[in-house]
């Protein structure tokens, strides 16, 4: 059994154990992986360490956090498989959903399906002059408007997932800068997190 989910307005910071504490209770889970999130694309399998990615294939809960950056989740149902990625826009420019994708192939799954949940959005995400060629080597979209530079990282995750032939895509992103009741580091210069997790029992 497959189920993965985002919670809102938490202080992760605070509460990250906790979290997990009811994340174990509500699963009967005794294991939960965290990854120490360094903005990579280094991504474990059953275990944690420095990285933004982890894969579960066994019964056990993982979890990532995020205020800003696209919490990514991946599932195959049939494999029993679920992996749970942080694809702020060092991520997405080193690609992580793509190795996220390519690495739960390998562990033979055939039935991949995505959900993008929420995250800054084209709206709202600004860049500096000075990332926008790297951007635009990352694939990543950019566009000017009223003299301010935006990037649309979603879309660029997008074309990443379908690239990698994942087309069941599940778009529950709302922005976290401009919509309601949601961490924005960006907004607020917060410590507060979202935890999204997945879990395979
Ligand atoms: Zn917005």
């Amino acid at each position: 059994m497959i189920d993965f989910g985002f919670i809102k307005e938490r202080d992760a910071k605070a509460e990250l154990d906790e979290i997990a504490a009811e994340l174990k209770q509500r699963f009967s889970l005794e294991t939960l992986w965290r990854p120490h999130q360094i903005h990579s694309n280094t991504i474990f399998v059953d275990g944690e360490g420095e990285g933004d990615g982890i894969i579960i294939t066994k019964p056990s809960i993982a979890l990532i956090r995020t205020a800003d950056c696209v919490p990514v989740v991946l599932f195959d149902r049939v494999a029993d498989i679920a992996g749970v990625f942080h694809s702020g826009w060092r991520g997405t420019e080193l690609k992580i959903v793509s190795k996220g994708v390519k690495k739960m192939k390998e562990l033979d799954c055939r039935n991949i399906s995505a959900v993008i949940f929420p995250a800054i959005g084209f709206c709202c995400f600004e860049i500096g002059e000075e990332l926008l060629e790297r951007f635009k080597n990352a694939e990543i979209p950019t566009e000017r408007r009223g003299g301010k530079l935006y990037a649309d990282l979603k879309t660029a995750i997008k074309n990443e997932l379908q690239n990698g032939g994942v087309t069941d895509i599940f778009d529950q992103s709302e922005c976290t800068f401009c919509g309601e009741g949601y961490f924005s580091y960006r907004r607020d210069k917060t410590e507060k997190r979202h935890a999204t997790f997945v879990v395979v029992k």
